[in-house]
């Protein structure tokens, strides 16, 4: 096997064991890149100091000394996780030159870990979209057909992972973001509980479902990398301060990640969730709701297939019905274009990022501050954001406010009693990530709400604020992967990467 196709628990241990340097690895991944990124486009940018801060881990390895867990081990970050001093654009024309002058708690995490920044990936602009077609810059292929989108918004992260670009990524997920395109590139991908992970530092689309999560190539290097960048931050009001589950448990025994419980923690050690294959007397709940609306039978069959292994390893299969899961996606629209109109009214032109030009106006100048506001953001914008904020606006207009946006709000409401009444019921739920495979480049982008609908399956995640695992389960239409999506209740994330481990072993992964 290659290096770049090791599983991260692996290199981790590799570079432990001396067997080739952190310099060896960067280098293969930047080969990798050099190699492939010209037609993949995962990357926007690419960091140019990463071999000698990976030489630099390497002596230190040499020098002996203790060294932090994730020492020399490259990584790539969606574009809209902020990076002291490199740019970061939200894949946007108004942050083309945006350097933010601090890095994100997560990088900060990273980089306390010892991890290298291998570079910038691409993304629909502001993590608006299911494709990665509304970025400025760029379109990314989907590395297992290069005909077919990566699923979006963090499909330069899922791309970068499925093309050995990166042995792990960052992304975001405000309603499907991160698990959409790992189950189109066939990686595992992980949406954290809403509050575990720190929006500091994480551009904000709609702040009350956003979350940062990791892109793998395995359930078990997921687990790693979510021990590292999970816990409470101050600097994010709705970071939750609570014991910190311990989900590298599930690779304690493989390297000396040490035990994440943060000082202070409420957690005794022992009510951890015990380690073990977690499937025996496991009830799985099906919600038939989730198998519905614009399913294709390949994926529809894979899913189901998936499902009858979990029975084989001594699950218990409970049928529900959530009624209100097809509300969950118009309530989405309304509630995440509302908060996007609101966050995205900082970029006026005025403080930073891009500013139109008066040229051509009379005398070089604005005519007022709207006009200046208006040229710039007319100009800054593409087309997928003006709509999201056109809508947002109108939703929280006066008059409009109780019909649309309050409305929303209490289906959110419903559809998280829903889902507190599927968990008295069953432990999991498992569903689909997305009801298709990956489609192809252009196919949908003429038509926004096609490509929305898209969206069915991964939004009530968001919506109701739960942990859920994309990972890959089979093989659909044109052999290309599909995703199944393990949903559990609020910090249940250890038992949803043990479930997707017990997947993993019983039929190989997707390595
Ligand atoms: N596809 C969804 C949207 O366009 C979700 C995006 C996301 O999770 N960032 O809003």
């Amino acid at each position: 096997m290659d290096l770049i196709d090791k599983p991260l628990v692996e290199l981790v241990q590799g570079l432990g064991r001396k067997e080739y340097s952190s310099e060896e690895l960067t280098q293969a991944y930047l080969d990798a890149i050099a190699a492939r990124d010209g037609e993949i486009g995962a990357y926007l940018l690419v960091c140019q100091d990463a071999l000698e801060a990976a030489r630099d881990w390497d002596a230190k390895r040499a020098g002996g000394g203790p060294l932090p867990p994730l020492a020399g081990i490259p990584v790539a970050l969606k574009d809209n996780i902020c990076t002291k001093g490199i740019t970061t654009t939200c894949a946007s024309r108004i942050l083309e030159n945006f350097t933010p002058p601090y890095d994100a708690h997560v990088v900060e995490k990273l980089r306390a870990a010892g991890c290298i920044l291998l570079g910038k990936l691409n993304m629909d602009e502001f993590a608006m979209g299911s494709s990665t077609e509304n970025s400025a810059f760029k379109i990314t292929r989907n590395p297992r057909a290069t005909d077919r989108v990566p699923g979006g918004s963090s499909g330069g992260s899922a791309a970068a992972v499925a093309a050995r670009e990166a042995p792990f990524a960052l992304g975001s997920d405000t309603g499907g973001s991160i698990r959409q395109p790992a189950a189109f590139c066939g990686v595992v991908g992980m949406k954290p509980t809403y509050g575990c992970v720190s929006r500091y530092g994480l551009v904000a689309f709609a702040s009350s479902l956003d979350q940062i999560g990791p892109l793998t190539k395995t359930v078990e290097d997921n687990a790693l990398v979510l021990n590292l960048i999970a816990g409470h931050d101050s600097r994010d009001a709705t970071s939750i301060d609570s014991p910190a589950e311990d989900y590298a448990a599930l690779v304690r025994e493989k390297i000396p990640v040490g035990s994440r419980t943060p000082v202070g923690s409420r957690t005794p050690a022992g009510s951890r969730t015990p380690v073990g294959d977690g499937v025996k007397g496991l009830r799985i709940g099906l919600a038939r709701e989730f198998f519905a609306q614009g399913i294709t039978p390949d994926v529809r069959d894979a899913v189901l297939a998936a499902v009858k292994k979990y029975e084989k390893l001594g699950a218990k299969i409970v049928e529900l019905s959530m009624p209100n899961i097809a509300n969950a996606l118009p309530a989405y629209y309304v509630i995440s274009s509302a908060e996007a109109s609101s966050n995205l009214a900082r970029f006026d032109g005025v403080r930073y990022g891009y500013r139109a030009k008066a040229a051509g106006l009379t005398q070089g100048r604005f005519d007022d501050i709207e006009d200046f506001y208006k040229k710039t953001r007319s100009e800054g914008f593409g087309p997928e954001v003006k709509r999201r904020i056109m809508l947002g606006t109108f939703v929280l207009s006066a008059g409009y406010y109780d019909a649309y946006y309050k409305k929303a709000q209490q289906v959110r409401a419903i559809i998280r009693g829903e889902f507190d009444k599927a968990f008295e019921e069953c432990d999991t739920l498992v569903s689909p990530v997305a009801p298709t495979v990956a489609y192809k480049i252009g196919e949908k982008s003429a038509n926004p709400l096609e490509m929305y609908m898209g969206d069915v399956y991964s939004v009530p995640v968001n919506i109701a604020g739960l942990p859920a695992l994309s990972l890959p389960c089979g093989k659909g239409a044109d052999g290309l992967p599909v995703g199944m999506q393990l949903i559990g209740p609020p910090f249940s994330e250890t038992r949803l990467y043990q479930l997707g481990a017990a997947f993993e072993r019983e039929t190989g992964g997707c390595l």
